[in-house]
Order: C-alpha cells, then structure tokens, then sequence
C-alpha cells in the first residue's frame, strides 16, 4: 500500500473507525456474516464487492417481499427539485407506510439524510467514484416525515449504484 493510502486510511481510523483489507471473496463473506448474524455494520466496498452482495442478496423472491421498485422518474425530478440534489440516476427502493398512513420512500430517505447529516455529505455520498456504501442491518430507523414517529418497517434501497442496505429481516 502507497504512503497516500496509508494516510488517508491513518484518517479515517483516527475517527473511531476500522479499515480492514482483504480479497474480494473475504470481503463478501465478511458483509454476508454481519447479515445473517444481525450485526448492524456500514461497509465502504468496492463496486465489484458490493455486486457480488447485491446479487446474492437480492433474489426475485426477496426483490418481490421486500417491494423494491425502481424509482420513478417522477420522483427522481422531485427529489432534483426540491431537495437540490443531482439525478439520483438509476436507484431501486421500497415504499414503507407509517402508521399515520404517510408513505416513506427514496424522497423521504434522502430528505431524512439532508435533515440528519446535511446536504453536503448526501450529495458526497452519491457522488462517490470508486467506493459503494452499504449498510447492513442499519442501526438508525427511518422517520416519518409528517408525524416524525420512526418507522419501524425497513426501508431498503440501492441508490445510484453507490449507496444500498441490507437487512436480515
Ligand atoms: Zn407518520
């Protein structure tokens, strides 16, 4: 590994994180035992890695359970215009109901992400070149945004081939 390598990664443990290196197959079985064990873990990957996930992950019959749908290109023009980020481009997710009957969607999640940690680090995230970041098991819920009651139901989503999760349940 080169000294900017090594640097950067310096970085980012010196914020309370871990980096862990290792082949691609590794890599894999290390996100699918997080899954299946109900671990809740982010993991920045690469966009191989995270394909290889995704296809073992999403099955047709999980696809259907789950409900994940493409997001419209109606939607995707709303959350362009009015919540300011770019075309989200190509981007799969769920429409879970809160209780009060609001629906939780891509816009809702991705208003909940400006809300919760800025726009910046939203636009940032869908921007990334190289690294996928998927979620496992998320330890933070999705929260309605009419009646601000956290939704219980999982919200699950791919987004821009660079940000997706993955639940045990
Ligand atoms: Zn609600």
């Amino acid at each position: 590994m080169d000294s900017a390598s090594l640097n950067a990664i310096d970085a980012v443990v010196g914020n309370d994180h871990a980096v862990i290196s290792a082949d691609d197959g590794n890599v894999v079985a290390t996100v699918q035992e997080a899954l299946c064990n109900g671990r809740s873990a982010t993991f920045y990957i690469s966009s191989i890695q995270a394909a290889a996930v995704k296809s073992w992950y999403w099955t047709p019959r999980r696809i259907k359970e789950r409900g994940m749908e493409p997001v419209s290109r109606e939607e995707r023009y709303r959350i362009e215009s009015d919540l300011g980020i770019r075309d989200i481009g190509t981007s799969y997710s769920n429409r879970i109901r809160c209780e009060c009957g609001s629906v939780y969607g891509a816009f809702e999640f991705i208003q909940q992400g400006i809300r919760e940690h800025g726009k910046d680090a939203v636009d940032a995230a869908l921007d990334l070149t190289n690294a996928y970041i998927l979620r496992v098991n998320p330890a933070t819920d999705p929260v309605c945004a009419s009646c601000q009651e956290r939704i219980l139901v999982g919200h699950e989503y791919d987004m821009a081939a660079r940000y997706g999760c993955c639940r045990s349940e």
